[in-house]
């Protein structure tokens, strides 16, 4: 029973030991880079079980790119005025897709109403 006990403690030892920094290589610049001890805890803390795919400088770079264009853009006709757009995002209901103009418009009128 004791040694049992042991050999549980022994192995919680080793598995908090078994952080250790990792040699990974980068899928978009090819090149290895270090998955340091801190990131690997703050990917345990966040619940992730995969690694880090890319080495930081291409992680910064692929968040830069993405946040300087939108998501999604999606070819429209508007319900309201019938003028072809696109609109940042995937409408779940094609029939009742709005542009910008009538979209803003419909927005006030609900603000509109809401205050009679
Ligand atoms: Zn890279
Ligand atoms: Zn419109």
């Amino acid at each position: 029973m004791i040694n049992a006990n042991i050999a549980t403690l022994a192995a919680a030892e080793n598995e908090s030991l078994e952080i250790s920094t990792k040699n990974l290589n980068c899928v978009d610049c090819h090149n290895p880079f270090i998955f340091t001890i801190g990131e690997q805890q703050f990917y345990r803390n966040q619940g992730f079980s995969h690694e880090p795919k890319r080495c930081p400088n291409c992680r910064t770079s692929k968040r830069l790119r993405n946040s300087n264009k939108p998501m999604v853009a999606t070819e429209i006709t508007c319900v309201e005025c019938g003028i072809r757009t696109t609109v940042p995002f995937l409408p779940r209901n094609a029939n009742e897709v709005y542009c910008a103009t009538c979209f803003k418009a419909r927005g006030y009128q609900r603000v509109v109403a809401n205050r009679v």
